[in-house]
């Protein structure tokens, strides 16, 4: 492994919260689509009524996140060894601007859903490569959900981790999941000697 960049996810990575997904999409009635995807197709009035539904959830889900144990060791040591970081998430900028400031976190990179790139494509990690001027396989993704693995996947990057208390939910995945940062740290304090 020859990692030079380091793509994180925000929400249920860097910061833990607790969303409630699944309600939140049978709130909005996005059926199977991609929530940004759905209220991105809507008309008004609906379209701007849907995505203030979306924005109180995220607002409340924002205030109440804490940083995940280990994230602030994680990213001293991938800047004292060199290695590029950059945060990609779905959410907002204000939001992610505020949980950067909260917590004190320095990214290189940040993209958010103001770009209208989205997970689960690959396209807003392929931007990260373009700004670090790094191939796919220079960078890895820590993130969550399959949301992380199938972006990464899709701009075909293969080195992907994953922090989540249910191994199980990514078997058959060619991810290695992680209960703890501190598991996670050891092996790229190694990888990246
Ligand atoms: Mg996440």
């Amino acid at each position: 492994m020859s990692i030079k960049g380091l793509i994180f996810d925000l929400d249920g990575t860097v910061v833990e919260n607790d969303y409630d997904w699944a309600g939140i999409r049978e709130e909005l009635g996005t059926g199977a689509a991609s929530i940004l995807g759905f209220l991105d197709s809507l008309r008004e009035p609906e379209r701007s009524a849907k995505w203030a539904v979306l924005e109180r959830h995220e607002a409340r889900q924002t205030e109440a996140s804490v940083l995940r144990e280990g994230i602030a060791d994680l990213l001293g040591l991938l800047r004292s060894r060199g290695i590029a970081t950059a945060l990609v998430t779905n959410n907002s900028r204000k939001n992610a601007e505020f949980l950067l400031g909260k917590f004190g976190l320095d990214f290189d990179c940040v993209i958010t859903r103001e770009s209208g790139l989205w997970k689960p494509s690959g396209a807003p990690f392929l931007e990260v490569l373009r700004n670090f001027g790094l191939e796919p396989g220079e960078c890895g993704v820590i993130g969550d959900t399959h949301f992380d693995i199938l972006a990464a996947l899709d701009a075909g990057i293969d080195v992907i981790f994953l922090l989540s208390d249910e191994p199980e939910r990514f078997a058959g995945f060619p991810v290695e999941v992680f209960s703890s940062v501190s598991g996670l740290l050891a092996v790229l304090a190694e990888a990246t000697h």
